[in-house]
């Protein structure tokens, strides 16, 4: 009887009805969880130590195991290449498989397919919506507007009549004049996932760095491990200058030619094994495979001394014959970028097969003063207006007066970093400003001066009710 003391009050009510002493020893098994007895409960698990668990109790333990984030249940589901030498599964991430055909086909009735010709945004319309955005760039926004509506033309067309080819980019152009950007803003309007790479942080597979199927995982996690939105994706990898074959160099060029050799085979179009959530192939991470055939490749670069290559070309061609021309006519050529041809780029350390899965080669020019200006105050997100925004929220109203505009893209000049200078130079300029004004509830406006980005002169400050 000494354990029908220990009972909870709603379990003794149901052992005085029977009887606890039916055993041979006097005494019935009871669960060590509820402490209900083996008449109660029904049979009993038994386990070492004479420790029973009835079936209730059992149940709930496991179920209480399984919505505790132990993935016992999702374990039946995995791909078996996970479990290759114990993978980690508490950590592996959930991966969006692509449709089987006989899915797909099933699926076709209920949802609209991922790309659709007709819903397809004709290049003038992608230009429009770049031109919100990006300030000149004129040509480049065109090119770009037309290679990808080609390119996702060609995702689409299923009727298999001729095969088209695919038109990744390579993109030209100082630092700072939008590179990026363009690329950034395409992928929003177009809304496919995008990933940025450096090409500088890549290395042929084996060496310290990450390898150049890196970029797909970067992809793929940018859809969400959705394979099928990865597989429609954009790749923008930056700074391909630096992987230019290095020259009189005798030791194995792993971050140059190599690399360039490595991304051969995505850009073509190819299945590839990608980690899913790590940029790095090991045991502990699950795997998925991607086809890179519908994923459009933007390279960019700055490609520093490139023009001295297309300058010297030039000037080679100008000088036979009697047409002679004169040796710095093309010194101070601004467009020079734009006359590059694949000759130049290979000179300048691309390699040849590299530069024929990049068809589309076109150029950016650096902004001048007056350009500067307009990414100053045009685009839809423009810096000026964050600014004011940020200001009106203090119920302050900001301007800038138009000496002040030309002053910040004088100076924004000199630094030679393009449309980059301009927010550092205004997050200088602004900070006092965002630090005072807070101070004083009576301002009401500010109008930042010439003078005052010069450094010769105050903001012109004035408060609340004066203009009445
Ligand atoms: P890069 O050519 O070096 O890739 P980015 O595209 O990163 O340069 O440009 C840096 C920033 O400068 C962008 O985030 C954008 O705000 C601004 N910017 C650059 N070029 C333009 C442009 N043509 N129009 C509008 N903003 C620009």
């Amino acid at each position: 009887m000494e354990d029908e003391k220990n009972l909870p009050e709603e379990n003794k009510e149901e052992t005085k009805g029977n009887s606890t002493e039916t055993k041979e020893n006097g005494y019935e098994k009871f669960c060590q969880m509820c402490r209900r007895p083996e008449s109660v409960v029904g049979k009993m698990m038994q386990l070492p130590n004479d420790f029973c668990v009835c079936n209730d109790c059992l149940q709930k333990t496991f179920d209480s195991i399984n919505g505790g984030g132990f993935p016992y249940m999702e374990m039946l589901t995995l791909d078996p290449s996970m479990f290759r030498m114990g993978g980690d599964f508490m950590k592996m991430p959930k991966v969006k498989k692509k449709a089987k055909p006989a899915e797909q086909e099933k699926k076709e009735g209920e949802e609209a397919p991922v790309l659709d010709l007709k819903n397809l945004k004709p290049p003038h319309k992608i230009k429009a919506e770049l031109d919100e955005y990006v300030i000149g760039q004129d040509h480049a926004k065109k090119v770009i507007s037309v290679a990808v509506y080609n390119h996702y033309k060609r995702v689409a067309d299923k009727s298999n009549i001729i095969e088209l080819e695919k038109s990744n980019m390579l993109m030209l152009g100082p630092t700072g004049s939008g590179k990026t950007y363009l690329v950034k803003t395409l992928a929003r309007l177009l809304n496919v996932p995008l990933a940025i790479t450096d090409a500088t942080t890549l290395t042929e597979a084996g060496y310290i760095g990450d390898d150049v199927e890196s970029v797909l995982s970067k992809l793929l996690a940018a859809a969400d491990n959705d394979v099928e939105r990865a597989e429609h994706g954009i790749i923008f990898i930056d700074e391909i200058d630096k992987i230019a074959k290095k020259r009189n160099t005798n030791s194995r060029d792993v971050s140059g030619e190599s690399v360039q050799q490595g991304l051969l085979k995505l850009l073509e179009g190819s299945e590839v094994e990608v980690p899913v959530g790590a940029t790095n192939k090991n045991a502990m991470v699950p795997m998925t495979t991607i086809n890179t055939k519908d994923i459009l490749f933007i390279c960019g670069g700055a490609f520093p001394d490139l023009e001295k290559v297309i300058k010297k070309r030039l000037n080679q061609t100008a000088m036979i014959g009697f047409g002679a021309e004169l040796k710095d006519k093309y010194d101070e050529d601004k467009m020079l970028l734009s006359k590059v041809t694949v000759e130049d780029l290979r000179e300048y350390g691309m390699i040849p097969e590299f530069l024929g899965r990049l068809p589309v080669i076109f150029s950016l020019q650096g902004l001048d003063k007056e350009q500067l200006i307009q990414v100053l105050k045009e685009p839809k997100n423009a810096i000026l207006k964050q600014y004011e925004h940020l200001l009106s929220l203090d119920e302050v109203k900001l301007e800038f007066d138009e000496d002040a505009l030309l002053a910040i893209a004088e100076r924004a000049l000199t630094k030679d970093t393009g449309a980059r200078a301009l927010r550092a130079i205004l997050e200088e300029i602004m900070l006092d400003i965002m630090y005072e004004i807070p101070k004083d509830d009576a301002i009401g406006k500010v109008t930042i001066t010439g003078d005052y980005v010069r450094g010769c002169g105050g903001p012109v400050i004035e408060m609340r009710g004066s203009d009445k």
